[in-house]
């Protein structure tokens, strides 16, 4: 059996007055998701655990049945994702164009949309781009928009704190070495490195000529690059051998080519259509061209009720939400065959309140020839909370999917060296 794993990214929401106290998805008519809820099991899902809210990077990395203890940081798979080379021993982190201001001797974000300003930015980062301080050497290599990776080579270490407040009513954080680093001594010192270089950076970039010629033109001046998600690549057991399934990822954007790059997943990179109906219909015609051609477990991904939620317009999301469901019109006979559909998401975000994402569990429906199908008839939260799956955990999903593919080994069966999940498809035969 194959398996078709469809990841609404950031579906699961709360009740919002404005929608009779309903979520987005309860709210939205979504005939298609409710068919597919219909004739499959359906559960509630927590991407870590209860209340946890995760960002998409760590909740698909368990989605995929990888460890916490194994995450890199998501530093590495934007890195990697921009197509950049990384030595075992580099520190990266993504560090973006921000425009701050002076307040109290601290700093303020006053802009993070900068709008068109590539020359602009690839102008200001040619004067950052070197610089050592104490023991570590600075690269900033700039990736358009207003992001650019930060490389941190020589004596750096990865357990520092991010300077983005990701909450605009916080100041720029000074950078500062994680509680519960594993070298204390290196963390410290990597933080102080990081903090003289960013200062030195606002001091090249504060009175540069473009952005002098910016300020003129009304335009917010490019003065800070805020840093985030510093990290330490990690090798990983490929996504094949750890489950036996020859996966393909079809999605869009820096992250997810490099969580499939650093998993050992084909790729194929979806062009983002304007229209989220179409968007979606592209992405299953692309989902299907995998399977033609040979693969057997396809993540499809789409990050429209995210972005949706991000806008914190309850309507909107519904209405986004919607849109999707037309896509999903006929999916079963699109995917004809022995094939496991998997609909759920990777965490809730909110279209209310001020939280980025939240830690309410997400709805999950899963369509197969082997699977317990169960009384509900509606894909929401309220009702998949009724479903037969009950509540699992992200790290539970490849395990049920093993389960539901024939695919699962018998627990407690030693016929490889390594302790696999899966049947294993070749063994070392005994020889005489
Ligand atoms: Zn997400
Ligand atoms: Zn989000």
């Amino acid at each position: 059996m194959r398996v078709l794993l469809i990841i609404l990214d950031g579906l699961g929401d709360r009740p919002a007055p404005e929608l009779g106290g309903k979520t987005p998805l309860e709210a939205a008519c979504t005939p298609n998701l409710d068919s597919l809820a219909a004739r499959g099991i359906t559960g509630l899902m927590d991407p870590i655990s209860p209340g946890i809210a995760p960002g998409s990077d760590v909740a698909h990395f368990l989605l995929f049945g990888y460890s916490l203890d194994e995450f890199p940081g998501r530093g590495v798979f934007e890195a990697v994702g921009e197509g950049l080379d990384l030595g075992s021993a580099d520190v990266v982190c993504r560090a973006s164009f921000a425009s701050v201001e002076e307040k109290g001797g601290c700093l303020k974000i006053v802009d993070r949309s900068i709008g068109a300003a590539e020359e602009d930015c690839r102008e200001l980062s040619r004067g950052v781009s070197e610089k050592e301080f104490g023991r570590v050497k600075f690269s900033f290599v700039y990736n358009g928009g207003r992001q650019g990776i930060l490389f941190l080579r020589g004596e750096a270490s990865s357990n520092i704190t991010d300077s983005d407040p990701f909450d605009d009513t916080l100041p720029v954080i000074k950078i500062q070495p994680l509680q519960n680093a594993d070298d204390k001594e290196k963390a410290k010192r990597t933080a102080g490195a990081l903090n003289s270089y960013l200062c030195w950076v606002y001091g090249h970039l504060k009175d540069h000529p473009v952005n002098q010629r910016r300020m003129k033109g009304g335009k917010p001046p490019l003065n800070f690059l805020l840093t985030k998600w510093a990290a330490r690549r990690r090798k990983l057991v490929p996504f094949a051998e750890k489950f036996g399934f020859g996966a393909t990822m079809v999605a869009s954007g820096v992250l997810y080519r490099g969580l499939a790059a650093e998993m050992g997943m084909d790729f194929i990179e979806s062009p983002n259509l304007k229209e989220t109906g179409e968007d979606l219909k592209s992405r299953l015609r692309l989902a299907k061209q995998a399977f033609e051609g040979g693969c057997d477990f396809v993540h499809l991904h789409t990050k429209a009720p995210d972005e949706a939620a991000h806008t914190k317009k309850p309507f909107f999301k519904r209405d986004t939400i919607e849109k999707l469901d037309g896509a999903f019109e006929g999916l079963s006979s699109f995917f004809s065959g022995d094939v496991l559909i998997v609909v759920t998401s990777d965490h809730s975000t909110p279209s209310s309140g001020s939280l980025i994402h939240s830690g309410e569990p997400v709805p999950i429906a899963i369509v197969g020839k082997n699977v317990r199908k169960d009384e509900v008839k509606e894909f929401g939260e309220r009702a998949c909370s009724r479903g037969g799956l009950g509540r699992i955990r992200g790290s539970d999903l490849m395990n049920v999917i093993l389960n539901l593919t024939d695919r699962v080994k018998y627990f407690g069966t030693r016929s490889t060296p390594e302790d696999i999940p899966h049947r294993p498809r070749k063994v070392i035969p005994f020889k005489i």
